[in-house]
């Protein structure tokens, strides 16, 4: 049994001073009749287990990684507090997780969809034709745990040096796409840099956004309004300039992505005075290692973000935006205890005094 003392953050308006775990659940009732002997004790300020709604577990920079680096992976986020991931797209089947009591939860989007040469080589499933994404869609969704990722846009490298950003979708098969999913029983988020793609996104009635670096003005009130969220992967998007210094033969992209990165706090901290929902999402695997929810975290602070919604960003509100409980009565006990009110500072968040999955503390950092 567990006895977690000091403040327990359940929720924006829900702060409390204790809870215990028993039997691998969170309550709030003392427990009678148990010898002290049997209790741990844990200090320090509590919240729901961390939330990293886009991160790749089974994806290394090249591609599908073996199962043993897919585990560190996993390992790695559990480590830095991250208990529940929604997986942005994998090529590897990961499936095998969900048998881990030591491993985070994963809610899957099945395998990414993109096409040939429009996005990263070895990453996304590519479909030759667009007509196929509808079909696609409906195969990911049978997949996955409830979520479909596409890859909205990426650099055309076939306009030559007019090369830029494009849609990889004709609206309608994107209507179509997100209408099968809906029709399946599942959500649709698509990663999205530039601006060209988003009014298509919108009228397709996409569920979350991924980046979205591009959403003008006008964007920006309509995904407020329809309660859309935007995932800002910060860390990602500091990756911008050196992706421009690259694409030294795509001038026009070059030059897009460096304004992109250039504005990038500046359009986060426009997203959250716009009213729009935010979540927090590392994007590793790939180029990014996991376990850096904290950073992502503590880069949304540095673009203007109060931390107290951050904080709960990357804990109980996605939580509750994807059905998962937090820290209510009964509720499996994934929580971590840290040493300061991350609220005060964000960068409490990276150094965890415990981390407790399933009711079970998986990693103590002193
Ligand atoms: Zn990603």
């Amino acid at each position: 049994m567990l006895h977690v003392r000091g403040r327990v953050l359940a929720g924006d308006d829900d702060v409390r001073d204790q809870l215990w775990v028993v039997d691998g659940r969170v309550t709030f009732d003392p427990p009678r009749g148990r010898r002290s002997a049997d209790v741990v004790t844990l200090d320090g300020w509590a919240l729901p287990g961390l939330v990293d709604v886009h991160c790749h577990i089974g994806l290394g920079a090249d591609g599908p990684v073996e199962r043993d680096v897919a585990e560190r992976q996993a390992l790695a986020d559990r480590d830095a507090g991250t208990l529940l991931v929604r997986d942005a797209g994998s090529p590897a089947d990961t499936r095998w997780v969900d048998d881990r009591p030591d491993l985070p939860r994963v809610l899957r989007a099945g395998r990414h969809l993109a096409r040939p040469r429009r996005y990263l080589r070895h990453y996304g499933r590519e479909l030759a034709d667009v007509g196929e994404l509808p079909a696609a869609v409906a195969e990911e969704t049978a997949r996955g745990d409830g979520w479909v990722k596409l890859v909205a846009d990426w650099i055309d490298r076939d306009l030559g040096p007019d090369g830029d950003l494009r849609p990889l979708w004709p609206d309608d098969v994107l209507a179509e796409a997100v209408r099968t999913a809906h029709a399946g029983g599942a959500r649709v988020t698509a990663h999205t840099f530039s601006t060209e793609a988003v009014p298509g996104l919108l009228a397709a009635g996409v569920d979350c956004i991924e980046h979205g670096t591009g959403l003008l003005p006008e964007h920006v009130d309509e995904v407020a309004r329809r309660g859309i969220p935007v995932v800002p992967t910060l860390l990602q998007v500091d990756q911008f300039e050196a992706i421009a210094a690259q694409a030294v033969r795509y001038p026009r992209f070059a030059e897009r992505m460096r304004r992109l990165h250039a504005r990038r706090y500046a359009h986060v901290r426009d997203l959250h005075d716009a009213g729009v929902r935010l979540l927090v999402g590392t994007d590793a695997g790939g180029t990014i290692e996991h376990g850096r929810l904290p950073d992502e975290a503590a880069e949304m602070v540095r673009a203007g973000v109060p931390a107290a919604d951050v904080v709960a960003a990357a804990s109980w509100r996605a939580r509750e935006y994807l059905g998962v409980p937090g820290l209510s009565e009964g509720a499996p006990a994934d929580l971590v205890v840290l040493a300061a009110d991350p609220r005060d500072d964000v960068r409490a968040l990276g150094h965890p005094r415990a981390v407790v999955l399933r009711g079970r503390v998986v990693g103590t950092h002193g």
